[in-house]
């Protein structure tokens, strides 16, 4: 860490400050590329009461590390810091199902904090937003690879016609787009894109983006379980109504809306929260957004690490997170020690929620389900 610089209200004077329950922000960490440039100037006009204080490397962030379990700390990190970084090595790695394509990151870390999260604690278990400033290389490296893909020759689980990119693996879009204009920046790409479509899952409705005009190149897929269950895990994030009575404004503004049934968390009681949540959808959702939804079911993989620190700040979480009798463990690619239904549980669970779309919302398309 080096300098500590105060910021002035006239970096960028057209910005208006955020005002946010997610995000007062106080000290923004930033490499002096990112700071300097326009996006990183964007950001830091945003936030005109935060002190900046210079980094060699975005990942080199020692304050923001070693916070397990310490949830005051955690919350308290994610609504008061932001880091600003430079993504140096641009790549789209190929993916299935969800999307065909994971764009090159323009963030990472969230200001939420969802008590079943896999996003990669990057920086401490707070894990804090970091944007990445260079937003033209990342949006016309994204061009370039769209365009050596041509035409999709057959339709997929992704989509039938267009790739499918996800811009939003590492953090929320939704949140993302308060911070700077990167996610704004995205839709527009996709929006001269024939031959591809930008998807991100998001917990916020952040109506700022119903602004956007995606001309239907953008897939926003808002995530959704029953209340009961958000309540206790889905910390800090809209609320599933919220979430619902967005759908039907993100499909007039011109957004794909699909639906992220997940994750599916079993416990007594959980089909007839389902079936209610099914219902609701069905009641409330019009005619045109039914008409183009599609789900994505995904049954809960938690995971040993994440137990053992949730059990530190939210225990009630766990008592439906972590369900040993109906589990399995999974060394994943990354070697952490993950959990998941056994297969016969996972199986029955997925048949039993398609039985019960297909019940109470049979316009629901199920893109698919695991
Ligand atoms: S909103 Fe997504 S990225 Fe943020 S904490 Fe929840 S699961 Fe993680």
């Amino acid at each position: 860490m080096t300098d500590a610089l105060t910021l002035f209200d006239d970096v960028v004077p057209a910005e208006t400050p955020v005002a946010s329950r997610l995000l007062q922000v106080r000290t923004v960490y930033a490499e002096p590329a990112a700071a300097d440039s326009p996006r990183g100037r964007q950001v830091l006009a945003r936030f005109p009461g935060a002190e900046l204080v210079e980094v060699p490397s975005h990942w080199q962030i020692p304050d923001l590390h070693g916070n397990e379990g310490n949830v005051d700390r955690w919350v308290r990190i994610k609504t008061e810091t932001l880091v600003l970084g430079v993504k140096k090595s641009l790549s789209a790695r190929p993916n299935d199902r969800s999307a065909n394509w994971i764009a090159p990151s323009t963030a990472n870390g969230c200001a939420m904090a969802c008590a079943y999260c896999y996003v990669p604690r990057r920086k401490g278990y707070a894990n804090p937003i970091t944007v990445f400033t260079n937003i033209d290389q990342i949006t016309g490296y994204l061009r370039r690879h769209v365009a050596r893909q041509g035409v999709k020759a057959a339709a997929d689980e992704s989509d039938p016609v267009s790739w499918v990119y996800d811009i939003g693996e590492n953090s929320d879009c939704s949140v993302d787009a308060l911070v700077s204009d990167n996610v704004a920046d995205l839709v527009a790409t996709f929006r001269e894109l024939p031959t591809a479509k930008a998807s991100f899952a998001t917990k916020y409705v952040n109506r700022d983006l119903l602004d956007l005009d995606p001309e239907g190149r953008t897939r926003v897929r808002f995530s959704l379980m029953p209340d009961a269950d958000a309540r206790v895990l889905d910390v800090r994030t809209s609320r599933v109504a919220e979430r619902i009575a967005a759908v039907d404004d993100f499909v007039g503004a011109g957004y794909e809306v699909h639906l992220n049934l997940s994750p599916v968390v079993l416990r007594d009681g959980w089909e007839a929260d389902w079936t209610a949540l099914l219902q609701q959808l069905d009641d409330e959702l019009d005619d045109v957004s039914k008409a183009q939804a599609a789900a994505e079911v995904i049954m809960l993989t938690h995971n040993e690490q994440l137990h053992e620190v949730n059990l530190g700040w939210h225990p009630q979480a766990e008592e439906l997170l972590w369900r040993p009798e109906l589990q399995q463990r999974k060394v994943s690619q990354n070697g952490q020690l993950n959990v998941r239904y056994r297969n016969d549980v996972k199986r029955a669970g997925v048949t039993r929620l398609q039985e019960l779309i297909g019940r109470h919302a049979p316009w629901l398309r199920v893109r698919y389900a695991f």
